[in-house]
C-alpha cells in the first residue's frame, strides 16, 4: 500500500521526530530514496536542528528541508503521536493522504493509514518488513535502515532485540554493508567537547531509591562551558545504566521554561512514568518534557518512577 500510495503522489512530505534520532533519520530517509527513485518531489522535515552527529549518514542534508504547500502524501516516521510531529502537523493534516510508520507502543493511530507494530526492534525494521518483498530495498536503504537497526537497539543489545531482528541485520548486511564502518561512525566518533560533557554527566550524578535511581542534570551553561549543542547530550543516559545497581536513569536536560527528561530502564515501566507528564515512549525507553523549577522537577521525576517501582 506504502509503494501505490507513493505512485500515485507527486508531493510527498516525510517528517520525523523532533530530536532526531538514528532510527528517525535512517526510516525517514529510506522512504526519501525510495520516492526520489520514483521521481517524486519529496520534503524529508525534522522539527529540530540537525543532529551533527549523524552528519556521516549519506544524504544527511535531505533531513532538514522546510515543508510548503499541500502534499498529495504524508508520511510520519518514528512518531508515537501527533505531538511528536511538531510543528509541521499542519501540513500532515492536510496531505491528502496520510501513513503513520512507527513501533512505539504508545502510537495512538493519528494517520489514515497506521503501520504500528510495537514488537519491532524499530521503525527502520517495521519498514524493512513492509517493503523488503516489494524489492525497493536497496544497498543505500540498507544503510540507512542498519543505522536506525542498530541504534534503537543499542547495538543489538536491549530487550527489544529479537531472533527477527538479526534476520532483518542479516539481510541488511547481505546487501554488502560494511558494518564496523557504520559502527565506528555510530559509536567512536564522539568529538572532544562532548567527550567533556560525558565527564560533566558523570559529577552531576544524584541517586534515589536506594541508588536503584540515577540522575543526570545537563543545564544550559554545562552545555556552553563544554562548547556543546543539546544534541550532544544524546547517550549521556547510557553512562548512568553502566552502573550494576541502577535500573532507572534519567537524563534532565535544561530547555526553555522546562526540562525535557528521557528515561532508560532495566526493569521498571518508564513509559508510564513519563505518560504522566504527557510524553511517552516504549516500556524500558521513555521520554517527556516537565515544566517547573529544576528540584520541582526532580522531586516530580522521581516519584513517578518510584510509584512504579515495587520493593
Ligand atoms: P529519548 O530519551 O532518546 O529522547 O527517547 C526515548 C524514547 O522515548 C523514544 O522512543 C522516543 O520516541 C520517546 N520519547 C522521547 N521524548 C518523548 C516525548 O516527549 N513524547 C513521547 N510521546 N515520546 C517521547
Ligand atoms: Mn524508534
Amino acid at each position: 500500500m506504502i509503494i501505490e500510495a507513493i505512485k500515485q503522489a507527486q508531493r510527498v512530505l516525510i517528517i520525523g521526530h523532533p530530536r532526531p534520532d538514528g532510527d528517525c533519520i535512517g526510516a525517514g530517509l529510506t522512504v526519501w530514496h525510495i520516492c526520489k527513485k520514483h521521481g517524486k518531489l519529496v520534503d524529508f522535515a525534522c522539527d529540530s536542528p540537525a543532529p551533527s552527529h549523524f552528519s556521516f549518514v549519506p544524504n544527511f542534508e535531505a533531513c532538514f528541508t522546510e515543508p510548503s504547500g499541500v502534499y498529495d502524501l504524508a508520511i510520519a516516521v518514528d512518531c508515537a503521536d501527533d505531538l511528536r510531529v511538531g510543528k509541521y502537523i499542519g501540513y500532515f493534516k492536510k496531505a491528502r493522504v496520510s501513513i503513520n510508520i512507527d513501533h512505539h507502543r504508545t502510537n495512538n493511530r493519528f494517520a489514515a493509514h497506521n503501520f504500528v507494530f510495537p514488537e519491532a526492534s524499530s521503525t527502520c525494521e517495521v519498514l524493512f518488513d513492509l517493503l523488503y518483498e516489494t524489492g525497493e530495498i536497496d544497498a543505500d536503504c540498507a544503510y540507512w535502515l542498519m543505522v536506525g537497526l542498530s541504534t534503537d537497539t543499542g547495538h543489538f543489545m536491549h530487550s527489544n532485540t529479537t531472533p527477527h531482528t538479526f534476520e532483518v541485520a542479516q539481510k541488511l548486511t547481505a546487501f554488502g554493508l560494511e558494518l564496523n564502518k557504520i559502527s565506528d561512525y555510530l559509536y567512536k566518533n564522539n568529538t572532544r567537547e562532548k567527550t567533556k560533557l560525558i565527564a560533566r554527566a558523570i559529577e552531576s550524578m544524584r541517586f534515589f531509591a536506594d541508588g536503584k535511581i540515577c540522575l543526570i542534570t545537563i543545564m544550559d551553561s554545562d552545555l556552553a562551558e563544554c562548547g556543546c549543542v543539546l544534541s550532544d547530550t544524546e547517550g549521556l543516559i547510557d553512562y548512568g545504566m553502566m552502573i550494576g545497581s541502577v535500573d532507572v536513569a534519567v537524563c534532565i536536560t535544561e530547555q526553555k521554561n522546562a526540562f525535557k527528561a528521557s528515561f532508560r530502564s532495566k526493569t521498571v515501566d518508564v513509559a508510564a512514568a513519563a505518560t504522566v507528564f504527557g510524553g511517552g515512549g516504549h516500556q524500558k525507553a521513555a521520554g517527556c518534557t516537565v515544566c517547573g523549577k529544576y528540584e520541582d522537577v526532580v522531586r516530580k521525576v522521581v516519584k513517578s518512577i518510584t510509584d512504579g517501582m515495587s520493593f
